[in-house]
């Protein structure tokens, strides 16, 4: 008989570092566009999986002077490598006893709304466009949701349904959603990528978590945003979102002006565009990085794109991440006395002061 500890030991043979299991019932109250019950009418469980991010990949960004391995090993090798090995195994496990596994590894970009702010319809992916403008006027541009999505019988949702990952962790008991918005866990802070997988099995579920909260409120991460996108602790410029009882609230960040920098980081932390473009600000095009009356979209950060791109270093399949303020940031405050990550090195990612540009 198929049980939640033969998935569970399948997950971490398999490579996976956590592995929780929720109810499907836990995602009710999900808008109908991204709850992922519509994904597989009879899935009974919901399966995460915690793939950790070495704290390693951040150290030449910590320095500024590596910044290639994050997107390639965190982003690149955790959804396009690991994560599909591991669904891919333990969905032959659930398979071979006789229930459906219905894997989902990480993707955007793909939903009837955007994964950026929500927005129903077309919204565009911009460094892909940009592309589109420049070299492949044919092609159709990547967007950051589908464009003519329509549901193929009635009562169904919109293709492709993408659900919130961050909450399906919490509804697995793997974490809580820090202020930053990033899914923190007791073992890793916000070091990890998740993947799921739905059955049909009936398990024996995990509770979300209620232990000491893995937040501290700090605000480490609105403090180390190089763009400001993430609203100070008290602001009150929250999202909540109940989720059987338990109220899960974050930090309301302004993710189009994070797409903007944490690609792009702004004068003072992005070694690779010469001063004197930030300061020329050709027709307006970095007005986002300057002005704070300009309001960030899609097409602000087509514009940041058209007048960068050719000072981006090479393309990983992933945007070569120049910022990571947030995660360092908080990373280094939970390794700080009380914090969930106390002494799990023997030394603190940053023993200093975090590095500046003098220009
Ligand atoms: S990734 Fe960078 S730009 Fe985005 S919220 Fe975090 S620190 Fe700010
Ligand atoms: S930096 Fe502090 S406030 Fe921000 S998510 Fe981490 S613990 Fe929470």
């Amino acid at each position: 008989m198929l049980t939640a500890e033969m998935i569970k030991s399948a997950a971490l043979a398999a490579g996976a570092d956590k592995c929780g299991i929720a109810p499907m019932h836990r995602f009710a109250g999900a808008p109908r566009e991204m709850d992922p019950r519509l994904l597989f009418p009879e899935a009974k469980s919901c399966v995460g999986f915690v793939f950790r991010i070495p704290r390693g990949v951040q150290r030449g960004i910590e320095e500024g002077t590596q910044f290639f391995q994050y997107p390639s090993m965190a982003y690149g090798g955790i959804n396009e490598i690991f994560a599909p090995q591991v669904l891919y195994q333990v969905g032959k496990l659930i398979e071979s006893e006789g229930y459906e596994a219905f894997v989902y590894r990480n993707t955007g970009a793909r939903g009837a709304v955007s994964d950026m702010d929500g927005a129903p319809g077309n919204t565009i992916s911009p460094e892909e466009q940009i592309e589109v403008n420049d070299q492949a006027r044919t092609a159709t541009a990547h967007h950051r949701s589908v464009q003519f999505t329509r549901p193929v019988r009635p009562g169904n949702a919109c293709p492709d349904l993408q659900f919130h990952f961050r909450l399906a962790a919490v509804a697995c008991g793997l974490g809580e959603i820090g202020w930053s918005k990033l899914l923190l866990t007791p073992e890793f802070g916000p070091l990890q990528r998740v993947a799921f997988l739905f059955t049909d099995a009936v398990l024996e579920y995990d509770e979300m978590y209620s232990g000491k909260p893995l937040c501290r409120r700090c605000g480490a991460c609105v403090r180390e945003c190089p763009g400001g996108c993430i609203p100070p602790i008290g602001s009150g410029k929250t999202v909540r979102v109940e989720m059987e009882g338990k109220m899960i609230e974050w930090a309301d960040t302004d993710m189009w002006k994070c797409y903007a920098y944490y690609t792009h980081a702004g004068k003072y932390y992005n070694p690779f565009v010469p001063r004197e473009v930030w300061e020329e600000n050709r027709d307006g095009a970095l007005d986002l990085f300057s002005k704070e009356d300009v309001k960030a979209d899609e097409h602000e950060v087509v514009k940041v794109y058209g007048a960068l791109q050719q000072y981006f270093p090479s393309w990983v399949g992933y945007n070569m991440a120049k910022c990571g303020g947030c995660i360092r940031g908080c990373v280094s405050m939970l390794e700080k006395k009380g914090g969930c990550l106390e002494g799990r090195f023997e030394k603190p990612l940053r023993t200093g002061k975090a590095w500046k540009m003098d220009r």
